[in-house]
């Protein structure tokens, strides 16, 4: 990058003196304005090296008749970038000056051809944004803002454009040249060289645009539309990994059937790809019709993937495909508005997975990752708004609140119009907003128009940030036989907003009578929008118990008064399978803060809840597994004031030893359980796969001895990753021979493959042995941790900083170590290393000691010389 900068600055004598950069610059969302220029059609040639790539573009560009600014400077965002020729309707042009990474062109008219030429380096690009080398390959990942590390230009969702991509590099290091749309053209180049050109009919924004070159191998099929338009579908990646693609070709024509008779959306183009890479900041990318993948999230056969990667391949390649939709043909005005895709697509998969799989269980999981992440991000320093007012730095706010809970304010939208005004809403949001750059509004003002139901309340939960807390208590008049529900609601202060105000709240509610367990009010839809509200209930002939939030109608904390004797009635008798796993959770939780706090603990109405899960013939196996485990050491800590992590964990050790040798023949006889065969992936046999292994969890808390013997015959005999990373799971807590043992012969097995490497890092990194932070700081020394791989310090790092007991070590190593990672990786690829940062944010809410060790941590991260701006604002939000 240097030599370009130094030695093809043709007119240097024009640029003016670059004004330092302008990192730490907070954009606001009231700050938009309209683009001034406009770029319907861009041309792009690639000359690619994985050291020197040549990229040569020419952008037609035009006034914006909308904007109401009338500057004759056209500003080109650019990162990086060097222009080594700039030219003007063809004519050379040395009238151009940077501002940052900006390139700035004077331009006399109203509509202009701009060529211009920079030269890249993908290989020196560890940032993984822009184009990249991996794996001896070329690839690019543009959203947010890489489009500008590529070449100049107004990098930003609201400029759409037609793109005509040609590219041109050697046949046998680069067989395969793909970009979006469809190919048009081929040929030789000569000297061992060739050449294709892609062109996409579909104008999109630049955060849209993909191009891959390497030496990959598709897995092709077909897939016939709705209207009989036959489409060729590739899956591509290494040679050797091509047996480990059907699962994700199965998922994408499952996706593709789904979308069409759920939301009557049909693909639109004749060729869609997927490509796996294996160093990726994240997850997937839904680029218009070449979506780019994390290799995790395509790869799989039963050896290497367990169910719950299954699960996750079909979500993502669900996910990214809805993007087609939710996303490229309907995209985000501007950054703030990402969870108008991002919250509507992974509702739209979330629906999806429930659809293919069992949708109890899968609200429980989503409702499990929004409580592990979600909860905290709103309670902590970093919270922030579904649609954020300000960012410094766009990559930081790709975040739980942006996916998870926007997703579920969608699904809030979903339950008050009812499935088929929800969906004519949908239809009138796709058909006005088809080829536009949308807005959250826009969204909202469709299902409106759609359905005829006023959402303007609702709108609130785009703006205010925070997790409501709502306060329920059941008053029963026999005698009348009425029953009164009185609801209170309450906001916490989160930064920047410290009055709240109240919101409208779904809650779907029922009484179950407490003598017959039989559902004596039927389940009705309360909207709480008061700060205060009674409802009441008639013809109550028996004492009710308090069946509210059902299915978790709404993404809130729900304090309800109801005695653990209630809460187990609850648990056997609720007819809302997720009631019933949400009384569980309510009784165990509330006998660990207690324990927490070193009050007297009653385990006796938890372990008798497990035990009679356990025995059901009714519950099926995955519902049991989910009923039964203990709320996380995390979410225990959310629930004190002031957070102690080894009394935590203590107790929770101490309740999960009671249920092991209390439940202990229960327990073995649902490990022992079979009809689970490794290649079956049906719901009921990933469930008890499952539970197999959350029962030896129990077990290994009472008798570590008895456990070891156990996982280790589940290890060896294991026909499935699932059943093998279970039993390895179990075995790197305990202090037993088989531990090492089964490490060893993992590592063995498989350290050639880096995906399941990955597991074996993480699951050292997660273990709850009083020495996980030695083996740990061992680990990143290991000769397979490379911390240029995202998924690898992820699984290290990421896996630690998770790991509430081990990473809070009363003596502040765990604290040094992620900080030392994130100093690192920070000099690399800033964006994965800001999402290492979060584990910190919390510090207030620990015992002093702990909360002044968190502190330095943090103020040895920011005083780093040249610390990216990624980081700088994740750090900064979290002392302040
Ligand atoms: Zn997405």
């Amino acid at each position: 990058m240097a030599d370009v900068r130094t030695t093809t600055l043709p007119d240097a004598k024009t640029a003016p003196e670059a004004p330092p950069s302008p990192v730490h610059v907070t954009i606001r969302r009231e700050d938009y304005r309209p683009p001034e220029w406009l770029v319907p059609e861009i041309a792009l040639k690639f000359a690619l090296g994985i050291e020197k790539t040549r990229v040569q573009s020419k952008l037609s560009v035009e006034r914006n008749p909308d904007s109401a600014d009338k500057s004759n400077v056209l500003r080109l965002n650019g990162d990086g970038l060097t222009p080594a020729g700039v030219w003007i309707d063809g004519s050379p042009c040395d009238n151009w000056s940077m501002d940052g990474g900006d390139l700035l062109l004077e331009l006399p008219g109203d509509r202009h051809e701009i060529g211009i030429d920079v030269e890249i380096n993908p290989a020196a690009n560890t940032k993984l944004m822009g184009l990249y080398a991996s794996n001896g390959m070329l690839c690019t990942q543009c959203e947010a803002e890489g489009f500008r590390r590529i070449t100049f230009f107004p990098d930003r969702p609201d400029v759409l454009s037609k793109y005509r991509v040609r590219m041109e590099g050697d046949a046998s290091r680069f067989p395969v040249l793909l970009s979006n749309g469809n190919r048009v053209a081929a040929g030789e180049a000569g000297d061992g060289a060739h050449w294709a050109e892609w062109h996409d009919p579909f104008p999109k924004p630049s955060y849209l645009f993909a191009l891959v070159a390497g030496d990959l191998k598709p897995n092709r099929d077909t897939f016939t539309t709705l209207s009989g338009r036959k489409v060729d579908l590739a899956i591509w990646v290494r040679e050797v990994d091509l047996p480990k693609t059907q699962h994700a070709m199965d998922s994408l024509k499952l996706a593709m059937a789904w979308d069409e008779k759920v939301y009557g959306r049909e693909y639109d183009l004749d060729q869609f790809n997927i490509v796996a890479v294996t160093d990726f900041n994240m997850g997937a990318m839904e680029n218009k019709s070449l979506n780019i993948f994390n290799s995790a999230y395509v790869l799989a056969d039963q050896d290497t993937a367990t169910d719950a990667d299954f699960d996750n391949i079909a979500r993502v390649v669900a996910h990214e495909y809805f993007h087609n939709w939710s996303g490229d043909r309907v995209t985000c005005r501007d950054w703030f508005q990402l969870s108008l895709k991002e919250g509507f697509t992974v509702f739209r998969d979330q629906s999806f997975s429930a659809d293919v799989g069992s949708p109890p269980v899968k609200r429980i999981e989503d409702v499990r990752v929004l409580r592990a992440v979600q909860f905290p991000e709103d309670q902590g320093p970093l919270a922030h708004p579904v649609r954020p007012d300000s960012y410094m730095e766009i990559s930081n706010f790709y975040t739980a609140t942006v996916y998870n809970k926007g997703a579920e304010v969608i699904r809030m939208f979903h339950t008050v119009l009812g499935p088929e005004n929800f969906r004519k809403g949908t239809d009138l949001y796709f058909d006005r907003n088809d080829g536009r750059a949308a807005t959250c509004d826009d969204f909202v003002a469709a299902l409106e128009d759609g359905s005829g139901v006023d959402l303007q309340p609702f709108k609130i939960w785009y703006s205010q940030a925070g997790t409501p807390k709502v306060r329920a208590r059941i008053e029963h008049d026999a005698e009348a036989k009425i029953a009164t529900l009185h609801l209170e609601q309450h906001v916490d202060p989160t930064p920047g907003q410290p009055d709240k105000q109240p919101m409208p709240i779904p809650l779907r509610t029922a009484l179950v009578g407490s003598e017959t367990g039989h559902e004596i009010c039927p389940e009705r839809l309360i909207i709480l929008d008061q700060a205060r509200q009674s409802v009441t209930f008639e013809n109550v002939t028996e004492p009710p118990l308090l069946s509210i939030n059902r299915n978790f109608s709404a993404p809130i904390i729900v304090e309800a008064v109801r005695s653990p004797g209630e809460l187990e009635r609850l648990a056997q008798a609720d007819t809302d399978p997720f009631a019933r796993y949400e009384a569980m959770q309510e009784l165990m939780m509330r006998a660990l803060v207690a324990g927490a706090r070193g009050e007297e603990v009653d385990r006796e109405p938890v372990i008798r809840a497990i035990g009679a899960t356990l025995r059901s013939n009714s519950l099926d196996p995955a519902f049991k597994a989910d009923a039964i485990l203990l709320p996380s050491d995390s979410l225990i800590a959310d629930r004190m004031d002031v957070v102690d992590p080894d009394a935590i964990h203590a107790v929770r050790e101490q309740l999960r030893s009671a249920i092991g040798s209390e439940l202990h023949d229960e327990l073995v006889a649902a490990h022992r359980s079979d009809g689970a065969a490794g290649d079956d992936l049906s719901p009921s046999a990933k469930g008890v796969r499952r539970l197999r292994t959350v029962a030896l969890g129990f077990v290994a808390a009472a008798d570590q001895a008895e456990a070891a013997e156990l996982a280790k015959a589940q290890f060896d005999r294991a026909d499935s990753m699932t059943d093998r990373q279970g039993a390895l799971g179990v075995l790197v807590s305990t202090d037993t021979p088989q531990r090492q043992a089964a490490l060893n012969a993992f590592y063995d097995r498989f350290h050639d493959d880096p995906l399941v490497l990955d597991k074996w890092f993480a699951l050292q990194a997660a273990s709850q042995r009083p020495d996980t932070v030695d083996r740990v700081l061992e680990l990143s020394r290991h000769f397979d941790f490379v911390i240029t791989n995202p998924n690898r310090l992820r699984s290290l790092a990421g896996t630690f900083g998770a790991n509430h007991w081990a990473f809070h070590s009363a003596d502040g190593r765990g604290y040094a170590f992620l900080a030392d990672m994130i100093i690192a990786a920070d000099k690399l690829n800033p964006q994965v290393a800001a999402r290492l940062v979060p584990p910190f944010g919390r510090w207030r809410r620990f015992e002093p000691k702990r909360a002044a060790m968190m502190r330095q941590q943090l103020e040895r991260i920011a005083a780093t010389p040249g610390l990216s701006k990624d980081v700088y604002e994740q750090v900064t939000k979290s002392l302040a």
